[in-house]
């Protein structure tokens, strides 16, 4: 026995000659996300996407479509072939089902030559329940809503509507390197960066001896949440101790801003051999020391890409509300040894350029810059096998990224 949901999307409706992407983008996300209940379908038909389930998984995808950016409103629905007594039996059926006294009728009628208008369809199925079922018409606050919408070639019927998380297609809008840490902020600046259609690349430094140790912590956990909204992660993980032997006598206050400009110059240098067009952080405007306004000019001085920081609005408890909301905080609370937590703590809050600039020049963060880069390692979360893998660098290059099978060079050739 199959059921059938019919999700709708927001905003991408308004994108005109493009939308045509944007639906292919949402289509192959909710088939991604449905792939593992098995047997389900997703079909688009006029500007809506049905899917296709078998009935004892009806809540798990609907759990799933709450995952799915794009995705404004979905509705376990009905259909009924375009005869208006047919019409009327699944309607009595679904206000017979429903709670309550007092219902209203909702149509739409995109499909302009069925024979009735949409008032005229409101008004007699509501009259023909009222006689067989005795319930009572309420307009402005009805115990049950019938939405009856008239399409091409059926009428699709459905009373509970549930709130999507509307934003865009994960990957309409491109890629982005995201700075991720293990703190609250960064995971939540990852998920806005995909709401507003990006694909995230995982940027992490990581202080541990080797990669399979920073596989078995929680900066792989948050990255397998975050695959729940965005598909595959991609972590780019760059050793912290070449930077960290290469540095030594800078005055402890300039330490933290000093090294987030070497980790925004890492990120540039990488997004550029990787044709990624902006670089993405949980920076949160005067949050914490490192986070003033002068700090953050300094961080980002000299850099050629932007740098997109979607928590710099929000209030911390704002940003915890989210991090709750998507599932990372319990992991962002636990103990785990970053970077940020060996450089200095005390930062100045007003750093001057020049001296930033002095910093990167006497340490030669462009060479440290190549050399981090020279040692990274990119581990893959793939939700759909659940399984966790390393692999080259080189897989996520340009000229190897199209086209199969991949090349792979060791990371050193890079
Ligand atoms: P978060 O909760 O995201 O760690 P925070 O408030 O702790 O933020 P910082 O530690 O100053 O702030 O980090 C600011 C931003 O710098 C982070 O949001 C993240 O984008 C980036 N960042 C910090 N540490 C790392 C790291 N080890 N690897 C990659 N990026 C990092
Ligand atoms: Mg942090």
């Amino acid at each position: 026995l199959h059921s059938l949901i019919v999700a709708h999307y927001g905003e991408i409706g308004t994108k005109g000659g493009n939308r045509s992407v944007f639906e292919g983008f949402l289509e192959r996300a909710l088939s991604a996300s449905l792939v593992s209940l098995g047997g389900a379908s997703v079909r688009k038909m006029d500007q809506r996407f049905f899917i296709s389930v078998e009935s004892d998984q009806v809540e798990s995808a609907k759990a799933r479509l709450a995952r799915v950016f794009g995705i404004a409103w979905y509705a376990v629905a009905w259909t009924a072939p375009l005869e208006y007594g047919d019409i009327l039996k699944v309607a009595e059926r679904l206000v017979g089902g429903a709670q309550g006294t007092t219902f209203r009728v909702t149509t739409r009628r995109p499909n302009k030559s069925f024979p009735m208008t949409s008032q005229e369809l409101n008004r007699r199925v509501g009259e023909d329940i009222i006689g067989s079922l005795g319930r009572k018409v309420d307009l402005s606050n009805p115990d049950v809503t019938l939405n009856i919408d008239v399409i091409s070639d059926r009428a699709v019927l459905y009373t509970d509507r549930v709130k999507g998380l509307g934003g865009l297609p994960v990957g309409v809008s491109g890629r982005v390197l995201h700075l991720l840490s293990g703190g609250i902020d960064s995971p939540v600046a990852a998920w806005l960066m995909m709401k507003r259609g990006c694909s995230p690349v995982y940027l992490h430094f990581y202080v541990a001896s080797g990669p399979e140790a920073v596989v078995q912590s929680k900066i792989v956990d948050i990255a397998k949440v975050l695959s729940r909204y965005g598909g595959r992660s991609d972590i780019i993980l760059v050793p912290f101790a070449p930077y960290q032997l290469a540095t030594t006598g800078i005055p402890e206050d300039f330490e933290p801003t000093v090294f987030r400009r070497f980790m925004r110059m890492v990120a540039e240098a990488l997004a550029r051999r990787l044709e990624i067009p902006a670089i993405s952080t949980g920076d949160n405007l005067a949050q914490v020391a490192s986070q003033t306004l002068s700090n953050i000019v300094c961080i980002d001085s000299g850099s050629l890409l932007p740098t997109l920081r979607p928590v710099l609005g929000y209030d911390k408890d704002e940003i915890i509300a989210l991090a709750r909301r998507l599932e990372t905080f319990e992991l962002s609370i636990r103990e785990y040894k970053d970077c940020c937590s060996i450089v200095s703590r005390h930062p100045r809050t007003r750093m001057k350029v020049a001296d930033v600039d002095e910093c990167a020049r006497r340490f030669d963060f462009e060479g440290l810059a190549e050399e981090s880069i020279s040692g990274a390692s990119l581990v893959t979360y793939e939700p759909l096998h659940d399984s966790t893998g390393i692999r080259p660098l080189s897989v996520l290059l340009p000229e190897t990224r199209e086209g199969s099978p991949h090349e792979m060079r060791p990371v050193k050739n890079l």
